[in-house]
């Protein structure tokens, strides 16, 4: 019970911060968080690995007011010099895998944000943490449980704060259903689903190949289910079934890729979820949340927004930022320098919970038994 006290004395707090500010800053669309102008530290960042994702983080850099892009780590030379371009990043900035601890001796970068495969999420963040700058880590924090330990262990042994790339922590309309759920606006909290999934296509991606992943859809997508289950309903599940469907495609989706896997949560409330993720349903995006006296919906839930939601009180009313990915670094920026407490933590430690349930329910869907959790 000790973690769930203090999984709600942090929702509780933070809860508060939550009704004096957040929500009403983002009328308008605008990417920010407070309508009182920031006048802290930036957050200067340099971004490891020019793929899809860090793209849009690239781009969601332009437009927050608390952190920016300056610098970045690469192996693709060509791209680089696109960043460069288009993101004024000087020469001085410019690492690549060999040489990136060297940011040691940059006193222009605070930050670097790791959105490299999964299986280099482990090697690369500890020798970020060499540097001494703050380390940010994309999801899943690594390619399971032992692996993310040793990562929130290295980082403390070096003395660097680890925050990983949840994005969904900073979204509003997730946030307004939280501080709902906690005015007691559905009362008892009963039930909650989390199904989440897409139509995977090229087969050689590193995506389905295990050792590079660590696993199939549930560490790309189910990971949204795993932790939205425990933010919704706010608590930590103690004991978890899985259950995985015959493959369409067993070239695809070889052993330990899971195709599509259904997984299901009990709480120490006697609260349960039941969720869905998989790699070969299209438009599979939806939350639901459900009390003794109401419910609460997202559909879709967990895309890059504008979310859409509602409650049995109406629909949702906080409004999506233009980029999610511009709150969350927001946020980062005032968690980083000024220890602002989230109302959803996304450190090192919150990430091995999920993956150690990710673990658990990889191990029930193989064995078929019910698998105890302490976390
Ligand atoms: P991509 O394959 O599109 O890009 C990965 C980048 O990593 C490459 O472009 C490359 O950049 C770099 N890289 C370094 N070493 C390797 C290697 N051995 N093989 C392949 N790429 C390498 O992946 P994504 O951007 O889609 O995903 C990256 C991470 O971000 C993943 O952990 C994923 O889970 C996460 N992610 C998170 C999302 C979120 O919403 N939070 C959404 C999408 C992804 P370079 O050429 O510059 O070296």
């Amino acid at each position: 019970m000790n973690s769930r006290r203090n999984f709600l004395q942090k929702i509780g707090l933070s809860a508060l911060a939550l009704q004096l500010a957040p929500v009403a800053g983002w009328a308008n669309n605008k990417p920010q968080i407070s309508t009182t102008p920031y006048d802290g530290p930036m957050l200067r960042v340099a971004i490891m690995g020019i793929g899809t994702y860090g793209n849009i983080v690239a781009r969601a850099l332009q437009a927050s007011t608390k952190a920016k892009l300056v610098g970045v780590i690469s192996g693709s030379p060509n791209k680089v010099k696109d960043w460069q371009a288009k993101y004024g990043i000087p020469d001085k900035n410019v690492y690549n895998y060999d040489n990136f601890e060297d940011i040691k001796n940059n006193p222009d970068i605070d930050a670097i944000y790791v959105i490299v495969p999964n299986f280099l999420h482990k090697p690369y963040v500890l020798r970020a943490a060499k540097t001494g700058k703050f380390v940010i880590s994309e999801k899943p924090l690594g390619l399971n449980a032992k692996e993310g330990q040793e990562m929130v262990d290295g980082c403390k042994k070096a003395g660097v704060k680890l925050l990983v790339g949840y994005r969904m922590h900073f979204e509003p309309k997730n946030l307004e259903i939280i501080g709902m759920r906690n005015a007691g606006d559905f009362g008892k909290i009963k039930y909650f689903t989390g199904n989440g999934g897409f139509h995977i296509g090229d087969p050689t991606q590193w995506r389905l190949d295990k050792a590079k992943s660590g696993g199939g859809s549930m560490m790309d997508i189910g990971i949204y289910a795993v932790n939205g289950a425990r933010y919704m309903v706010g608590e930590d599940p103690i004991w978890v079934t899985a259950q995985e469907p015959p493959k369409s495609d067993p070239v695809k989706f070889k052993e330990g890729i899971d195709e599509t896997i259904m997984f299901q949560f009990g709480f120490p409330s006697g609260a349960t979820a039941s969720c869905l993720s998989t790699y070969a349903m299209n438009n599979v995006d939806r939350f639901l949340l459900i009390g003794e006296r109401g419910y609460a919906e997202l559909n879709p839930a967990n895309g890059y927004g504008p979310l859409k939601g509602r409650t049995n009180r109406g629909d949702l009313k906080a409004v999506s930022p233009a980029m999610q990915q511009t709150a969350q670094m927001d946020e980062f920026a005032e968690i980083l320098f000024n220890g602002k407490v989230p109302v959803v933590p996304a450190d090192g430690e919150e990430a091995v919970k999920d993956l150690k349930i990710i673990d658990a329910v990889y191990a029930a869907a193989k064995t078929g038994k019910r698998i105890p959790l302490s976390l």
